[in-house]
């Protein structure tokens, strides 16, 4: 089994040692791995290799580095990855990014428009492993789950490495996107994307880009604690604890949690499956 944990950077630089704290923090939990997730443009862009490379030189951890490339020119991406090389960064996660709203000032290039294309651009860079991400409750751009699945082929085929899910509640709809797949023939590694949800927020702010539908045991859990933290971390650690033993059990060995950086929220966690890592 491997747990592995993803952090986010800081939008400005003056966050930045809040975050370097939070990773610190989240190293001493014995992460198989962390991923750092890549915001177009701006601090976040500069700060993803910032942090990978602490990640790897100060915390001995393996780094991967997300990179999105629908904000991004030809030449922004071959920078960074240039960069992520000179770092001895070698995983990367390729990702296209969401649409930047209009309101957002930020360009759009017209140079990439899928992940597919990343994943190209990448192996023809040089010598990284590279994951990419699939959605078992389909992408919300897209609604035909079998054109999901041919789409998905077609960026595997380019040369993905293993594959990371977007988060879900459902685990049923995961094993049944996961036969879909195998039964289209792509047999790639899947790693689990787990949220522990702790604020109601927050997931809301969530679930309207990922298209996660919230089941009836989850709708539960945020009308009974959503307003009172304390408890809905609890609870959501507690959730997200037995998504794992039920996706462990049922032979998915890959577990990533999305920690929102908050080590108290990884380390609760940690300590419930730590068992099933021996
Ligand atoms: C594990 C994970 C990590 C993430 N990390 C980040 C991050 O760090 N930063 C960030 O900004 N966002 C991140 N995201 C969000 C991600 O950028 C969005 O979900 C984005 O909308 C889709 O990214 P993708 O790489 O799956 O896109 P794609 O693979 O391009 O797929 C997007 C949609 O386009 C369709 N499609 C793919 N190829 C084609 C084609 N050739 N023609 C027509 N349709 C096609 C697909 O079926 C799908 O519906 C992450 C998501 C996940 C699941």
């Amino acid at each position: 089994m491997t747990f592995s944990l993803e952090v986010f950077p800081p939008k400005t630089d003056d966050r930045y040692d809040s975050v370097a704290q939070a990773v610190s923090a989240l190293s001493f939990l014995a992460p198989d791995y962390m991923s750092v997730t890549y915001g177009a443009g701006g601090g976040t862009s500069r700060n993803t290799v910032r942090i990978a490379t602490d990640i790897q030189k100060l915390h001995h951890t393996t780094a991967l580095a997300h990179l999105t490339c629908l904000s991004s020119t030809k030449k922004d991406i071959q920078n960074i990855l240039g960069e992520l090389r000179e770092n001895g960064i070698h995983n990367v996660l390729a990702l296209r990014g969401d649409q930047p709203g209009p309101d957002s000032g930020a360009p759009v290039p017209h140079d990439y428009r899928h992940a597919v294309e990343l994943v190209r651009d990448i192996r023809a860079f040089g010598d990284f492993c590279v994951g990419a991400a699939c959605h078992p409750e389909g992408h919300p751009d897209r609604i035909d789950p079998e054109d999901e699945i041919i789409r998905l082929r077609e960026k595997v085929t380019a040369g993905v490495d293993f594959l990371v899910t977007q988060f879900f509640f459902d685990n049923h709809k995961f094993y049944d996107f996961v036969s879909r797949l195998r039964g289209a023939g792509i047999d790639t590694p899947i790693i689990v994307g787990v949220m522990p949800v702790t604020s109601v927020k927050s997931l809301e702010r969530m679930i309207a880009i990922s298209g996660t539908s919230v089941t009836p045991r989850m709708q539960t859990l945020l009308s009974r604690w959503g307003d009172d933290p304390e408890s809905l971390m609890k609870a959501g650690i507690l959730h997200a604890s037995e998504q794992i033993l039920d996706l462990v059990s049922n032979g998915f060995g890959g577990i990533h949690i999305y920690t929102m950086n908050k080590p108290a929220i990884a380390s609760g966690i940690r300590s419930n499956i730590g068992f099933l890592l021996e």
